[in-house]
This record gives structure tokens, sequence and C-alpha cells, in this order.
């Protein structure tokens, strides 16, 4: 087969006067004034409670955009009714059906819902509008259309056969239905976790974040339009941990695709396990769980690409990626060169809101993330160990706001330097340029988190060594680069230790969770 399509989806440059900037300005100002309602999906079913949470921009926290409706552990039961209901016809179907609904839902998101899904990842989860299309135009699209290329990888993979006997394998669902759990922090992810698992055949439940919700639903309304047959995918906006308990109890749960927290994901292993006796087959359990993710720099490496990877790496989206640069440990020699260039850097980026296009850093996501980020500031400030070397202004009056700060320690173990804080903080570690080797150690030893990190160097040996010493610490690995920006279909993504159970989003080996296989042996 080929697939119809080449390449990843060009990136919109969004340039002052183009026409793309005025048609997304144009929407994200119509829906900025506009109330929107986001309704939970269930099989036909488009359900308003009435019992409604707002919806607010976290950069302008005192203007309501619209409500969505809340769900009860009822309406949870009956997404999975619904789910179990449609599995049989859904699961029958040829997959080439299947994938193609998948390639017009990313076909609507290139055309015309373009300017729509940028403009709720804006106005939701306060991206700017780079940062909105790499993510939920330009990722979500890709994830979909690769994810068909995989397809047709994992369906023509067949065994051998031999006079008189012919072995296949066939590509079945998993038995039961799938539930996904999805973060605010990638439109892209919250799409794809429940594609992925639909794509090979299988039912879901998906359960959003409720600060996603804005643009869950226009991912909602995209699959509709492509055709998506009723309770293929529902939509709950419920509670996390009660929604999660409905579903792990129930005898036909059979996956979890998971996004968020460590300490979540870990509790919802162990209620599988406690419900495993009733299961009727093992769940499958994916997950990817958060980072503390590391640049280290020797004292050969460049230290203007350094700065750049740290201020890029550290702060875009405001630091709230699971990829995102929070620790660095830099060479004494260049130490004063990186400070520098990171000074003049975050001296010309401004803070604010996501309407102004020139906003390098918007809002954080709500006002614990705020208070999370403002917290270790003020720690360092009065700490001996740490001192606060650029940023360090929180303001929450109209927005969530904290300019990108960064922390110099002496401590290689200071709280920053080991505990996720998903803001835009970094903390940095200088080391005397001879103890490369003992800070690659340290690097290694640091954090129980294996995400993603990125070392600088200019010689190969030494590269090399940082290759080995951290082969172990970062299930993606940058040389001379950020470590954050994964492109579908070129790295795929994903971390081990504490950051996830490694099963590369963008690949292949993500979808093959999802099947489980029949083998034919016929004989003639
Ligand atoms: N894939 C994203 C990146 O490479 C990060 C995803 C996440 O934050 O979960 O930056």
């Amino acid at each position: 087969y080929q697939v119809p399509f080449v390449g990843n989806e060009p990136v919109l440059s969004y340039a002052p006067g183009s026409a793309e900037r005025k048609e997304l300005l144009a929407t994200y100002k119509k829906m900025y004034q506009e109330i929107v309602e986001v309704p939970q999906y269930i099989g036909n079913k488009i359900v308003k409670s009435g019992n409604k949470g707002e919806i607010r921009p976290p950069h302008d926290h005192q203007h309501i955009v619209g409500y969505y409706h809340k769900g009860t552990q009822e309406d949870v039961k009956e997404a999975i009714n619904e789910a179990l209901k449609a599995r049989k016809e859904w699961a029958d179907l040829p997959w080439e059906q299947r994938a193609s609904i998948f390639l017009k839902a990313a076909d609507l998101i290139a055309g015309p819902y373009r300017a729509r899904i940028n403009a709720a990842t804006m106005i939701g989860q306060s991206k700017n509008a780079f940062q909105a299309e790499i993510d939920s135009a330009c990722e979500l699209i890709d994830f979909l259309r690769f994810n068909v290329e995989f397809m047709t990888q994992i369906y023509a993979d067949q065994p051998i056969s031999s006079e008189g006997i012919w072995n296949r394998v066939e590509y079945r669902p998993l038995e039961g239905f799938t539930f996904a759990i999805t973060p605010f922090n990638f439109t892209a992810i919250s799409g794809n976790l429940p594609a992925c698992m639909a794509m090979m055949g299988n039912v879901v439940v998906w359960k959003p974040s409720d600060k996603q919700v804005y643009s869950a639903q226009v991912i909602m309304e995209v699959f509709k339009e492509a055709g998506l047959p009723d309770g293929v995918i529902n939509m709950v906006l419920t509670g996390g941990a009660e929604t999660a308990k409905t579903c792990i109890e129930h005898p036909d749960f059979a996956g979890l695709h998971f996004t968020g927290s460590t300490s979540v994901f870990k509790a919802l292993w162990k209620q599988i396990g406690d419900n495993i006796n009733t299961h009727k087959t093992y769940p499958r359990i994916v997950g990817e769980t958060g980072g503390k993710d590391f640049v280290v720099a020797h004292g050969s490496s460049d230290a203007k690409e350094v700065a750049t990877a740290l201020v890029r790496g550290a702060f875009e989206y405001q630091g709230q990626k699971c990829s995102a640069a929070s620790r660095a440990y830099i060479a004494k020699s260049i130490w004063p060169a990186v400070k520098d260039e990171m000074k003049k850097a975050l001296d010309s980026i401004s803070v604010g809101s996501p309407e102004d296009f020139s906003n390098f850093v918007t809002a954080v996501i709500d006002k614990n993330s705020f208070d999370k980020s403002k917290g270790y500031i003020e720690r360092a400030q009065a700490s001996s160990e740490a001192e606060v070397v650029l940023g360090g202004t929180c303001d929450d009056s109209v927005g969530y706001f904290v300019h990108p700060t960064v922390i110099e320690t002496t401590n290689p173990k200071y709280e920053s330097m080991v505990e996720e804080i998903f803001g835009p903080v970094l903390t940095v570690y200088v080391f005397e340029d001879e103890k490369w080797e003992e800070t690659l150690e340290l690097v290694d030893q640091t954090s129980d988190y294996a995400l993603t990190g990125a070392i600088f160097a200019k010689d190969r040996y030494v590269l090399n060594q940082g290759m080995k010493a951290l082969e172990n610490a970062a299930g993606n690995f940058y040389i001379n680069d950020k470590p954050t920006g994964a492109v579908v279909g070129q790295q795929p993504f994903g971390g081990a230790r504490a950051s996830g159970t490694n099963d590369k989003a963008g690949s292949a080996m993500n979808l093959m969770r999802w099947i489980s296989v029949r083998t034919i042996k016929e004989t003639f």
C-alpha cells in the first residue's frame, strides 16, 4: 500500500501580514467573545448535563469563554456500554476503512479546522500561535497520517508458509474497551491517544483534562465530521479518579493509554493489578509520565548554541512540556558566556497574552501551577545554596504569568535540580571543566526520570563518553540540540524509568500495543 501523503505537515509561519495570521487572529477574537458549551460525547448523544464548569483563559482568568458540561459515573458507565455496543462492527471494518476516517480527520485539521483548533489551544491552554501550530495543527495531523503509514507496515507483516500449509496472522483489536486519559499540555497528545487505539480497531472511553476541554471538543467535532461512527470514541468530562475506578473495575477493561503524572500512573497501575482477577484479559498499560530533563554542556561547546537550546528548551510553552529542559550542567569555562547570551535572549522576549503574536511566553495553566513555580523562585531567593540569576518576577493579577527564570545553585541535588516543576524555571549547576566524568555520573544519578536529555560538546570522544554514561537517562537523547520538539516520524517519543513505559508515541511500537493477534495455520 502507498498511503496518500508525503512527509510532515509544513509548519505555517504566521508572519506579520500573512493571510494565515489574519485568519487565526480573527478566529481567536471571535471565539474569545463567544460563549462555548462543551458537551460530553457518548454513543450517538451529545450530553449537556447542565452541571457546568467554567472555561477561563489562563492569561485572562477573570474572563469566561464558556462552560463544559460535567458528567457523572452513570455517564461513564453509559460510555462503556456504548463503546462495547459499537465494538463488533468497528472491529470488523477492514482497517483501510478505519484509516480513511483518520486521514480525512487530518485533512480537516490541515484545512478548514486549522484556525479553530489553534485558537482553541491558544485560548484554553495559553499557547502562543507558533506553539499551537506545531502542536494542535502539525503534530496532530502528523500523528494521524503517520499512524496510517505504521498501520500499513504492521498489517503487511505476515509469517512464512510452506507447501500444503498457509500460515497467517490476523491483527485483531483488544477484546473489551480501552481507556485514554490525556493531559492539558498537548492537544496533539489528547487527540492521538484515543485515535491510536481506535485506529487499530478498538473502542474508547476518553477522559481529557479539564484544562483542555475547549480544543478537545474541536477534536471530537473533527472526528465526527470525518465519519467516525458513534460509540467508537466516547468523550466524558468527569472526575479523573472516579472515572478511572469505574473503567478499571469493569471486567471488559482492556487497556489504558495515559499521559500525565507519575504518581497518578502508578496509582492506576496498582488499581489495575487489584482488579486483575475480574478482567477478561490482561490489560495493556501504556503511560508517559513526566521528566526532569537535562542539558549537559562540555567546555568545548559553543556558548551561544547552548544558550539558545536552554532558552527554547526551558521556556517555550512556559516550560510545560514533559520534555522541557529543567536542569542544566554547564562547564565553568563557558558559563559566563552562556549566561550572557541567555540574558540577551531573555531581555528581548516579551511575556503576555497569546493574542499578541510577539509574546514568546504566555501564562502557565492555572493558579496551582503559578504558585508552584513562584514557590521554587521564592525559596531560591531565600536560599544560601541558590541564586535567581535571570527573571524571577511573577504576576497573577490578570493571568498566571511567570517570567522565564534561571536559578543557579551550588548544590547539584538542590530541590529544583531534582523535582519536576512544569513551569518556566530552569536550574543551572556549574561544574569544574575537569570534572566532566563525575558530572555525567551526577546527571545520571540525580533524577528518577528518564525522558529527554541533551549533550553539548564539539569533541566526538567526549560526546561518545556522554552517550555511554547516559544511556539509561533519557528515552529521547539530543546531541547539540534542545531536548524538546520531537517530530512524528522523525523522533519517536517516550522515556523509561519514572517517565513511562517507553512505548514511543508516533511509531508502530505504540500501535502494536493495541492489537491482539490471532495466528492461523491452515493445512491443505
Ligand atoms: N513530544 C513533546 C516534545 O518532544 C513533549 C510531549 C510532552 O510534553 O508530553 O517536546
